[in-house]
């Protein structure tokens, strides 16, 4: 990627927290609570060996960190990615935390990775790879404690071994440990879609706000995974034009228009969107700065930065990756009137059906879909609409407002329960 050179994953953490910062001076924050809430409350790191399917074994390092569970247990899902390091995942888990606080679902933040190339292993080595790593971060986590997730390059199946591997060390089921497991387990109905679903709904509820009608508007998206390909699905329904997707091989272009269906078809067959029949292909770079009306970076962090927030073409940027713009782009796209839909807004779709899939999971008892989606809605329309009254009442754009309601949340659960002992 074009950006490459200047920002990598160590770089989350210090940018995280001068956006805290930033909003910590605004609410005037006292200064004991702008401490504890600058750093992580716990971290763990592992490392651990697997057996490859050579016979030897390799040496993996995993993180799992727990940012501050002052409004309930944390909450967070597992990345397998090269660039996984303990500062990303710090990072991560603060964003956990504001995430749920917006949405003002009852969870703390954490964040968990092992450093690894998935595109490189076997089913096998990732099913021993997931069993070990669960093991190490056994004392962390529990449906009362710490609840993993999915993230990139994990799925539902990855869920499942964390599952089963966590139940076997019990010695009986325990469903409520990670969300977004296999239904066939306990894991929801809509929650696979959930995140790519909840973005479409921001979208729809900024383009009222916005006066502007969806159908035939033009749509970017960086990244075709779990929340990019739903997005795209959902808002081609609703007559959207899906004009570019890239991901992390290149990027493609049609000005008429991506038949998602087909390119989630050519995907599955050959690994990327590149080649796309009917379409052209194009740079990383470009897919961020082709104009278009709404631009969905739903693939890795950093992005959207000072080198090219000023290049890019949208009117509305709904953020489906965690912590796709750096600060300084943020104030860049604030100015040129690019209306943003935070990231702990345009993404939580998926934490808040995973809250409903705890839910269940203790209650043992499940909802149809219907219900899912109807309370999905509901809790996004509810959090967008308090987040716009803050950013219209105090003049401040979105991602300011979703930054400050959040954090004033946590900062009252912490005020409320006070210092121990
Ligand atoms: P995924 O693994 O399903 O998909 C990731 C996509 O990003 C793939 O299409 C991949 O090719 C693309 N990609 C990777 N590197 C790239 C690069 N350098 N340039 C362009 N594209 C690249 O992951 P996902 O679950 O869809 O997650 C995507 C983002 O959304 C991450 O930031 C993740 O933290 C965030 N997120 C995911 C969820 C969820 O429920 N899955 C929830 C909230 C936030």
């Amino acid at each position: 990627m074009g950006n490459d050179r200047l920002l990598c994953s160590e770089d989350l953490y210090p940018l995280s927290l001068e956006r805290f910062y930033k909003v910590a001076d605004r609410l005037n924050l006292d200064p004991s609570i702008r401490e504890k809430l600058a750093v992580v409350k716990r971290e763990v790191t592992v490392n651990f060996p697997v057996k490859m399917d050579d016979g030897r074994f390799k040496v993996f390092t995993g993180f799992r960190v727990q940012h501050d569970i002052a409004r309930g247990p944390a909450k967070g899902g597992i990345r397998y990615h090269p660039a996984v390091c303990l500062e990303e995942v710090r990072a991560l888990a603060m964003l956990m935390t504001w995430k749920c606080a917006v949405v003002n679902i009852p969870f703390g933040g954490a964040k968990g990775g092992v450093k690894c190339n998935p595109k490189e292993m076997s089913e096998g080595e990732l099913e021993r790879l997931t069993r070990r790593y669960t093991s190490e971060i056994i004392i962390l986590i529990g449906p009362e404690t710490d609840i993993p997730a999915p993230d990139m390059y994990t799925d539902s199946k990855v869920m499942g071994w964390i599952m089963d591997t966590y139940s076997m060390q019990k010695g009986f089921s325990v469903p409520g440990v990670v969300t977004g497991k296999p239904l066939s387990i306990g894991g929801s109905l809509g929650r696979s879609g959930a995140t790519g679903r909840g973005c479409a709904n921001c979208i729809s509820l900024a383009a009222e706000h916005l006066g502007m009608d969806l159908k035939g508007r033009t749509v970017s998206i960086q990244g075709f995974g779990k929340v990019g390909a739903e997005a795209a699905k959902i808002l081609d329904e609703i007559g959207c034009k899906i004009i570019v997707v890239g991901d992390s091989r290149g990027g493609i272009f049609s000005q008429k228009g991506i038949d998602v269906a087909d390119l989630i078809r050519h995907k599955k067959e050959s690994g990327s969107v590149v080649g796309f029949r009917d379409a052209d292909n194009i740079s990383n770079a470009e897919v961020l700065e082709i104009s278009c009306d709404i631009l969905i970076p739903a693939a890795l962090e950093n992005q959207i930065w000072e080198g090219n927030a000023d290049k890019i073409q949208a009117k509305i940027i709904a953020e489906g990756a965690n912590g796709p713009t750096t600060p300084k782009a943020d104030d860049i796209l604030a100015d040129r009137g690019i209306f943003v839909i935070p990231d702990i807004l345009a993404n939580a779709g998926g934490v808040i059906v995973s809250y409903f899939e705890w839910v269940q999971n203790i209650q043992e008892y499940f909802w149809p879909e219907k219900r899912i989606n109807r309370e999905l809605q509901r809790i996004l329309t509810d959090s967008f609409g308090r987040v716009l009254e803050i950013s219209k009442k105090e003049k401040i754009s979105m991602k300011m407002a979703a930054y400050c309601l959040a954090v004033d949340r946590v900062a009252q659960a912490t005020k409320d329960r006070g210092i121990y002992p």
